[in-house]
């Protein structure tokens, strides 16, 4: 059936976030800071950084599960692979391009979804250490800053 199929995809993608926040929060912040440091002391000079190491661990799991999900009967598998290969997309466009600019494209948006995302994500960066952070996540962030935006949308009107 595909519509379990595309709940399989929708339910993934979800779930992606969760999963990327914990990884955020825990190991980037955590065991693997030493990767991740570089994307909060930004060197200009420099295109990749070391956090982009990320994308290649990232990406893992998501090829792992299209690839099984292709040659091993698992119901479903490929689906899985498809949600989390979908998120890693989504999140290079909001991070790296929409948020950080590394590609001058979609650079403005009057969303108020995309504008608060985008601030949270700032706040994240205004801490340029390995403890005391916050926003962690990327799609979905604390209610506060969709609140405010909202707020000014409506200021604006
Ligand atoms: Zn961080
Ligand atoms: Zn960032």
């Amino acid at each position: 059936m595909w519509i379990i199929d595309l709940i399989i995809v929708l339910a993934t993608f979800l779930a992606m976030e969760g999963v990327a926040w914990l990884t955020h929060k825990y190991v980037m912040h955590g065991i693997l800071w030493n990767l991740h440091e570089d994307h909060h002391r930004k060197n200009p000079s420099s295109f990749f950084e070391k956090n982009d190491y990320f994308f290649l661990i990232f990406a893992l799991p998501g090829i792992a599960c299209l690839a099984a999900g292709l040659y091993v009967p698992v119901p479903h598998l490929f689906f899985v692979g498809l949600g989390i290969t979908i998120y890693g997309f989504a999140y290079f466009l909001v991070h790296d391009i929409f948020i950080h600019q590394r590609f001058r494209l979609l650079r403005n948006s009057d969303n108020f979804y995309f504008r608060a995302i985008r601030r949270a994500h700032k706040m994240h960066h205004k801490h340029l250490n390995k403890e005391d952070g916050e926003c962690f996540g990327m799609l979905w962030v604390p209610m506060k800053y969709f609140a405010e935006q909202l707020r000014q949308k409506r200021a604006d009107a």
